[in-house]
């Protein structure tokens, strides 16, 4: 439980934020007219999300002793995070997941990038584990370094200890120019956790996709621009090729897994052993 109705609220913020179409003037208005919900979640994510927390966070899960489980379990587990809160919610984790992947299939892209819309989610497991919602999603940033002006509510920032902290409040922080995102703590949430699980299995383009596609301020806003290389910019372009089946995929059809699940069973076995650690 958590400020927030549900995972998905979250995310339809974000849709709405970046609306195809919005003029300038609605896109700052976001702040007067966001569910006082996700102001809360925001607050908690910018005061709590530290270099600290973030270098716990990974201690604690890349090592990845949670257990063993296949795509499918996985996905099945993510299914059991249900909303009490909020009974409307007909979408389920698998549903968005799936809309995800059929939307970039539809218009005949690569089966990997179909793979990554399958399981790009799947990070949120983070939930089940008992972390809290600003722990899981929410846009991503860069720690340790200062704190974009780019970044949704940015102001929040100002509760966060790392703020009182000299070192990281300069441009580069704990970084260098151009030191390349592998190199850089964003914020802990459900993109490293998966990209983690995963990466030992998927093309680069998919791994991109999946670790920074929460990281608005970089893909959308150009911000931390100095300390991408040319190789994050260049596989950047996959991150916004994803980003619109992310965000606009959510149809009033409801897929069908069963009919699909043969497909889906086929392109998960081509690239994953069963099963792989969590
Ligand atoms: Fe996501
Ligand atoms: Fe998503």
């Amino acid at each position: 439980m958590g400020p927030l109705q549900n995972l998905e609220q979250w995310d339809d913020f974000v849709g709405q934020r970046y609306k195809p179409n919005k003029d300038q003037e609605e896109f700052r208005k976001y702040d007067d007219t966001t569910p006082a919900g996700v102001r809360e979640f925001y607050r908690l994510n910018h005061t709590h999300q530290t270099v600290d927390f973030v270098r716990a966070k990974k201690q604690q899960y890349l090592a990845k002793q949670r257990g063993k489980m296949n795509i499918w379990e996985a996905l099945d587990y993510l299914n059991t995070l249900v909303d009490e809160s909020d009974p409307d919610t007909d979408l389920s984790q698998i549903e968005h997941n799936l809309q995800t992947a059929e939307a970039i299939r539809r218009d005949g892209h690569p089966e990997w990038f179909v793979l990554a819309g399958f399981i790009h989610d799947l990070g949120k497991l983070l939930c089940l584990y008992g972390e809290p919602q600003w722990a899981v999603v929410g846009d991503t940033f860069p720690v340790g370094c200062a704190y974009s002006d780019k970044i949704v509510f940015h102001e929040f920032f100002r509760d966060n200890p790392d703020s009182n902290v000299p070192q990281y409040r300069t441009r580069l922080g704990i970084y260098e120019e151009g030191c390349g995102l592998d190199k850089v703590d964003l914020s802990w949430g459900h993109d490293e956790y998966l990209y983690h699980v995963v990466k030992d299995y998927l093309p680069e383009p998919a791994l991109y996709m999946i670790r920074y596609h929460s990281f608005y301020p970089g893909h959308r806003e150009g911000a931390y621009d100095y300390l991408l290389n040319e190789h994050d910019r260049e596989m950047f372009e996959w991150v916004r090729k994803f980003n619109p089946y992310d965000l606009y995929s959510k149809g009033a059809e409801r897929p069908k897994l069963e009919q699909l699940r043969p497909y889906y069973a086929d392109l998960v076995s081509r690239y994953f052993p069963d099963p792989i650690s969590w």
